[in-house]
């Protein structure tokens, strides 16, 4: 029930043989479809030629059975799946993109988000450059490809280009004869390879879309690493390795990621459990129920029940099926859409005080519905624990928290955000714990600058150059 999203998930496959390599991708997509759900596409790859789909919507209502079959087979495929923000919606800016140039052509997705966007863009506009699109992918690729016209390959291109590009990209590559995966040199967002019993090499967002199709997780890729997969194998170029800290995004344990999904070898759901715990060990309460806010905040519930002693219920149900709903438009259109999402267990609530965990607060209002709906089912009390930190500083790195101005822990002191929400307390995972959840030393390996300010590149500073006050200068033309 957050209010943030992650910005993007990808997949990828290469097969021995020629084969339904789309269908794959298919299931890839429908796997990471928690990471983005604006719009999706897919390019397979039949011995150089590329078919190519992409248009807004999930995975199930794009791909059609037309449109798979309009894809048909091939022996490499690339997939994406989006969430835009607010300035980078609409079909236009929907992912894999596909250029032609005079080598070739290559088909690029990625996930994250450059921070060197403007200057880059402004560099290539005075050379020459013309833009279709506001979105990094579009500035990442034209950079690959001034590259690739004057190197021998296109991992070496990809290997310039990564001196050049900052900020948060887990990108995947296609070439006719190549499918490359490489990560930023920081990790910030996560990227994994595996293989199939058929020998497929399989490259995803995260290990729950291996799963889909029967992948065993092989590793992930490092920060700063290019691995190259073709019929001559496997490659692996780490000149932009082990240049700086690993940077891993906290919040993808906390909320993005899949919680049946392993990132560095540490278990999602394990953290998520581990975060209930920290957060029952330091400041304990008494209540009669712990219940979670469905999805994300039902693994660290369970945490928190488990180590606190109080029983773990079903404080909610979540309507599964409600995509996008029509809501009426009114004064109570967020109220509306979270009551037909959730529906609170009277059974479980009634006449009794109750633990709530939720991932994260953003804004605290969606938060405040969820208390009264609870209230409303007869909780006498109504305790809020947050497994993430406060936010306090926006992110530059993939995930739209954009604004000071929104965070309602900016704004707000503990009482005053007690008072909005209308909850009898208020919990934040403290910071010193955020480690904890994965067994690492404090500040260790992993971004959290989200909540601490520490952010491990240089930041857009000006609002002119703040990549997030990019404007659609013209509507898009369907
Ligand atoms: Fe993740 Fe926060 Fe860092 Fe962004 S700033 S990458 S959300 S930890």
């Amino acid at each position: 029930m957050s209010n943030l999203h992650e910005e993007c998930g990808v997949f990828a496959i290469i097969s021995p043989e020629k084969s339904h390599v789309a269908a794959s991708t298919y299931y890839g997509l429908f796997a990471l479809q928690h990471r983005g759900q604006e719009s999706c596409g897919i390019v397979v790859n039949d011995d150089g030629v590329f078919t190519s789909y992409r248009d807004n919507g999930i995975v199930n209502d794009v791909f059609t059975n037309p449109v798979m079959e309009s894809l048909g087979y091939g022996n490499m495929a690339l997939g994406h799946v989006r969430y835009g923000t607010s300035d980078t919606k609409g079909r236009v800016n929907a992912q894999p993109i596909v250029v032609n140039h005079v080598k070739g052509h290559t088909a690029l997705a990625y996930n994250g988000a450059i921070t060197n966007y403007l200057e880059l863009r402004k560099e290539l506009e005075l050379g020459g450059a013309i833009f279709h699109t506001n979105s990094d992918i579009e500035v990442i690729s034209y950079v690959v490809t001034k590259e690739r016209l004057t190197c021998g390959s296109v991992e070496e291109s990809l290997e310039r280009a990564m001196e050049k590009i900052e900020g948060a990209y887990s990108i995947v590559m296609m070439s006719p004869t190549k499918l490359i995966a490489a990560r930023d040199k920081f990790g910030f967002r996560p990227l994994c390879y595996g293989i199939t019993s058929d020998g497929s090499y399989v490259i995803a967002s995260e290990s729950c879309a291996l799963d889909s199709v029967g992948a065993k997780l092989i590793r992930e890729i490092e920060p700063g690493e290019i691995v190259v997969f073709s019929k001559e194998g496997i490659r692996e170029i780490k000149t932009h390795c082990n240049k700086c800290d690993k940077k891993l995004c906290i919040f993808e344990y906390i909320y993005f990621a899949r919680p049946d999904s392993v990132i560095e070898g540490k278990s999602v759901h394990k953290a998520r459990r581990n975060a209930g715990k920290w957060l029952a060990r330091q400041n304990p309460i008494e209540a009669d129920v712990v219940i979670g806010v469905p999805d994300s905040g039902l693994d660290a519930a369970l945490g928190y029940a488990q180590e606190s002693g109080i029983p773990y219920g079903i404080g909610f149900i979540k309507n599964k099926y409600i995509g996008r709903t029509f809501i009426v438009p009114g004064q109570n259109v967020r109220e509306d859409k979270v009551k037909i999402k959730l529906n609170a267990v009277a059974d479980t609530v009634k006449g009794k005080r109750v633990v709530l965990v939720d991932d994260s607060i953003v804004r605290g209002t969606t938060s405040a519905i969820i208390v009264k709906l609870l209230r409303e089912a007869g909780a006498t009390e109504v305790h809020l624990r947050s497994s993430a930190p406060m936010f306090l500083n926006p992110c530059y790195y993939g995930t739209d928290i954009a604004s000071r101005d929104v965070l309602i822990a900016c704004n707000h002191s503990i009482k005053e955000m007690e008072e909005i929400i209308g909850v009898d307390s208020l919990d934040f995972l403290k910071l010193e714990n955020l480690g904890k959840l994965i067994g690492v030393e404090n500040g260790c390996g992993y971004c959290d600058a989200c909540f601490t300010n520490n952010y491990p590149t240089a930041i857009p500073t000006s609002s002119e150059k703040n990549k997030y006050s990019k404007k659609i200068s013209e509507k898009e033309v369907e």
